[in-house]
């Protein structure tokens, strides 16, 4: 049987919320079976819990954001993709901010917190979300939709016309039964034109937002000083935040993802309209691990 999976171990860090600035200290703590995937305020009296959900999804401008019983808890997209690129469906976070530390900008560095714990079998089946029926939603001209596909793909058509911009792909697909999310993709940094950041700081938005946790780029370069970390970067980046806003379904997906245009608002959309339609989806467990291997590498036990 394919099993659940928590970490073994709680393991902290701390970095800076993106659109404060303030200071945050992230806490992962196991979690018993079936419990999903759990936010927690320790900032707040009385510790409210904010289940990670796409019903809970409250916001999707700049980030997405959820909200239960009037908490918030933002910025959650890019550990929901290290999450699922580790297979994990049991976690309490800790979070002692309204938002979770923006870290470098990727994934990677909630993939390293979740190495140093470890991962922990768990005895309950582990269930996916297996895609029987396109489901397509279209906002203005941005298009997301999911296939059926045995295994998980993704792929993402990223439009803007802009001088660096051109000068980088603007379309990747990944299978992830044949390569791995955290070599091929968690690495890549959220970006944005520098002009932007200064009207959003204008007015008190993005305050910790810097060159240490996204690609800036001018009219005409890009200004980090080492450049980019994959040559497709920006789409990357695009089918790493997809990845992790359709985590928030609670379960793995089989099936494909395409996205044109498309970012949180449309991610979510998506999901939600996955739900409203039960004949387009069945929950799938699997008896023998050697079935799920060939679904996703990244169900495997990440390496200590
Ligand atoms: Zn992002």
């Amino acid at each position: 049987m394919l099993q659940q999976q928590t970490i073994r171990t709680p393991v902290s860090t701390i970095g800076i919320g993106v659109h404060t600035g303030d200071k945050v200290q992230l806490t992962l703590n196991p979690a018993p079976q079936n419990t999903g995937i759990v936010f927690i305020r320790s900032d707040l009296t009385h510790r409210p819990q904010i289940l990670a959900d796409v019903n809970n999804v409250s916001s999707t401008m700049l980030a997405t954001s959820l909200s239960e019983n009037g908490i918030t808890v933002s910025c959650v997209e890019h550990l929901m993709s290290a999450l699922w690129s580790a297979g994990i469906d049991n976690l309490y976070i800790e979070v002692s901010s309204e938002e979770i530390p923006i870290m470098d900008g990727s994934a990677a560095p909630f993939i390293y917190l979740i190495k140093q714990s470890g991962i922990a079998l768990q005895n309950a089946p582990k269930q996916f979300i297996k895609i029987k029926k396109a489901i397509e939603i279209c906002t203005g001209d941005a298009r997301a939709s999911l296939l059926p596909f045995e295994g998980f793909k993704a792929s993402y058509t990223f439009v803007y016309d802009h001088h660096v911009y051109n000068r980088y792909p603007k379309f990747a697909e990944i299978d992830f039964t044949k390569a791995s999310f955290e070599s091929e993709v968690s690495r890549a940094r959220t970006f944005g034109l520098a002009r932007d950041l200064d009207q959003a700081q204008s007015m008190n938005k993005c305050l910790g937002s810097s060159l240490e946790n996204a690609v800036g780029i001018d009219d005409y370069n890009i200004l980090n000083k080492n450049g980019l970390r994959y040559e497709d970067e920006f789409v990357k980046h695009k089918l790493l935040d997809a990845v992790g806003d359709l985590y928030l379904l609670g379960k793995s997906i089989i099936g494909a993802f395409e996205g044109y245009k498309s970012g949180h608002s449309s991610n979510n959309e998506l999901a939600r309209a996955l739900l409203a339609q039960p004949d387009a989806w069945t929950l799938v467990s699997y008896k023998h691990k050697p079935i799920a291997d060939q679904i996703s590498p990244v169900l495997q036990p990440l390496a200590a």
